[in-house]
C-alpha cells in the first residue's frame, strides 16, 4: 500500500554537503518517521556546469554516516529529461511560457539593485522584456536554443500555509517575476524539474531550507499550469556560522566529511537541534 505521506531528499552534487543541508534533511526524516511515511533520495543533477560525479558519491556517503535513510534507489534528475520535456510541452500549449533572448545581464542592467533580503533570490523579470500576450508563440524546438520563461499573472496574491512558518504569501510580479523553465542550452530548469518529479514522485511534503520560499511561489504556478496537485511544504530555517552568515558549500569547516575526519559524532551535532 502506498504510504500516506512522502517526503525526499534533493541535493544537488555541485560540493560538500555541510550541517545546513544535514539539518534539513534530518527534519525531513524526522516528519517522515513522525507520519509513518516514506523518504526518497533524488539527485538533483541538472546544473551540468557545477555537478561532478565525485559529489554524487560524497553526498550519499555524507547522508549515510550522518544517519539517513531513504527508501529504494536513488532517482537522477539527467535521466528523466524526456519528463520534463513533456512537461514544458504542455506549459506551450497551454500559452504559459515565452521565448526570452535577454541575457542575464540585461535583466540584471533593468530590474536594477535587489529588495533587501532580496540579494540571494533572482531579480523580478522586467515586464517591458516580456511579448505581449497575445503575441504568437514559435513552435519548441528540439532541441531547445533559447530560454523559455513563464509569465507569472502580474498583480495575484499567491498563499499557502508552511508546515513551519505558518501563513505565507506573495504577489506575482511584484515579489517575484517571469521564471525560466527551460535553458538554452537544452536543460530544464530547477523550478521545472523539481515540480515534475515531486509530482512524479508522489510527494505528499517538500521539507526544505527557508531560502526556497520564493521558488515555493514560482512552483504553485506551475502545479496549477499543468493540472497537478501542489504537496505540503516546511520550510526549515536557516542555519547560519558563528557570524550570523548562512552556511554555503562554501563553509568547508562545517562539511559533513571534515566533521566525520575531525571525529565528530552526529548524535551530538544533533543534539540542539529543535
Ligand atoms: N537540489 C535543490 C537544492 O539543493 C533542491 C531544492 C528542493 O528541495 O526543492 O537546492
Amino acid at each position: 500500500m502506498k504510504p500516506s505521506y512522502i517526503g525526499r531528499l534533493a541535493p544537488s552534487p555541485t560540493g560538500l554537503l555541510h550541517l545546513g543541508h544535514a539539518r534539513t534533511f534530518w527534519a525531513a526524516q524526522e516528519r517522515a518517521r513522525a507520519a509513518g511515511g516514506e523518504l526518497l533520495l533524488r539527485n538533483d543533477d541538472l546544473d551540468t556546469a557545477r555537478c561532478r560525479p565525485e559529489f554524487v558519491t560524497a553526498m550519499v556517503e555524507d547522508m549515510r554516516w550522518f544517519g539517513l535513510t531513504w527508501a529504494g534507489p536513488m532517482l537522477t534528475q539527467s535521466t528523466r529529461l524526456l519528463l520534463y520535456r513533456a512537461a514544458l510541452a504542455r506549459l506551450h500549449v497551454a500559452g504559459c511560457i515565452y521565448p526570452c533572448a535577454r541575457s542575464r545581464r540585461d535583466v540584471l542592467a533593468a530590474a536594477g539593485a535587489p529588495h533587501e533580503g532580496d540579494e540571494a533570490d533572482e531579480p523580478v523579470y522586467p515586464p517591458q522584456f516580456r511579448p505581449p500576450a497575445d503575441a504568437s508563440l514559435p513552435s519548441l524546438t528540439d532541441p531547445v536554443a533559447i530560454n523559455w520563461r513563464f509569465r507569472v499573472p502580474d498583480g495575484e496574491t499567491l498563499t499557502f500555509t508552511d508546515g513551519h512558518f505558518g501563513a505565507q504569501h506573495a504577489v506575482a510580479g511584484r515579489e517575484f517575476g517571469d521564471f525560466l523553465v527551460w535553458r538554452k542550452d537544452d536543460v530544464p530548469s530547477y523550478q521545472l524539474a523539481c515540480v515534475v518529479d515531486d509530482d512524479a514522485m508522489g510527494i505528499t511534503e517538500v521539507v526544505r531550507g527557508a531560502d526556497l520560499m520564493k521558488s515555493t511561489f514560482r512552483q504553485l504556478l506551475l502545479y496549477r499550469a499543468l493540472g497537478l496537485t501542489a504537496p505540503g511544504f516546511y520550510h526549515c530555517p536557516l542555519v547560519t556560522d558563528e557570524k550570523g552568515v548562512r552556511l554555503a558549500k562554501r563553509h568547508d569547516a562545517l562539511a559533513l566529511r571534515t566533521l566525520r575526519e575531525q571525529g565528530r559524532i552526529p548524535g551530538q551535532l544533533r543534539v540542539d537541534w529543535k
